[in-house]
């Protein structure tokens, strides 16, 4: 469903991304791990092309090509971020921030809008937030507004980058039991994280990655338990 081929992305004369295959099906969960400046971000910012990647390199999201014009805009339609910093406007109430999207890009009414913002609202445990603005809320509610708001344009594939690692410990466990939920209704998801926990009991795929190469992939039993290549255990020892 999403398919990256050789996909290479230089900042100036550094290679941050150094030839990527990937392919993930519909309805499949990909966790990616690897130590900082690994290239996980770039990664999933070439996906919905929130990063220009380079020549040669080619990302296709349900048959189209991640390019410009038209093409981009039906992917970005079909692709839900979520990001380490929760990025929600603040002068708009958790319901406003949800349903702007769909009224803007879809034109959806205003009280189909809110509706379906109520419902994702509830979908994510926080039905009775609605009304406050994002400051007022703790940094897992508005992780999950955050998540809600993706979930209104429908996407066919949810990008998530480090969504836990900005909050305190105490709040990561909600978060991630939304995620969990995710998963479970087929939602194809690439998850960009360090809970070694979640990626064990919810990837149907690890992939370990480093200075900008896939080193590693398989299901979370062999690369977490039984690791085959060295860099993956080295990480994984320093993490776990
Ligand atoms: P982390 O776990 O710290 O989030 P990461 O695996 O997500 O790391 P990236 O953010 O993808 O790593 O960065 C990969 C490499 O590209 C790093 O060496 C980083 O310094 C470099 N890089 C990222 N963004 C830029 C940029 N805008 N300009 C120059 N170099 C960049
Ligand atoms: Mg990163």
């Amino acid at each position: 469903f999403v398919s990256i081929r050789n996909l290479r992305k230089s900042y100036g004369s550094f290679e941050a991304l150094k030839g990527i295959d990937l392919d993930v099906a519909k309805g499949e969960v990909v966790c990616i791990i690897g130590p900082s400046g690994s290239g996980k971000s770039t990664l999933i910012r070439c996906i919905n092309r929130l990063e220009a990647f380079s020549e040669g390199s080619e990302i296709r999201v349900d048959g189209t090509p991640v390019t410009s014009g038209r093409a981009l805009a039906k992917v970005r339609a079909e692709v839900g971020m979520v990001f380490q910093s929760f990025n929600l406007f603040p002068h708009l109430t958790v319901r406003q921030n949800v349903m702007l999207a769909p009224r803007r890009v879809r034109g959806t009414t205003r009280a189909e809008a809110s509706a379906q913002a109520d419902r994702l609202l509830d979908r994510v445990g926080i039905g009775n937030q609605a009304d406050k603005y994002p400051e007022h809320l703790s940094g897992g509610q508005q992780q999950r507004v955050a998540i809600a708001r993706a979930l209104a344009m429908e996407p066919q594939v949810m990008l998530f980058d480090e969504p836990t690692s900005s909050l305190d410990p105490e709040m990561v466990g909600e978060v991630l039991d939304v995620m969990r939920d995710l998963a479970r209704t087929g939602v194809t998801m690439i998850v960009v994280t360090h809970e070694m926990g979640f990626a064990s009991q919810v990837a149907d795929r690890v992939i370990f990655m480093d200075a900008g190469q896939i080193v590693e992939e398989g299901p979370p039993a062999q690369v977490l338990s039984h690791p085959r290549e060295p860099r993956t255990r080295d990480f994984l020892g320093a993490v776990l």
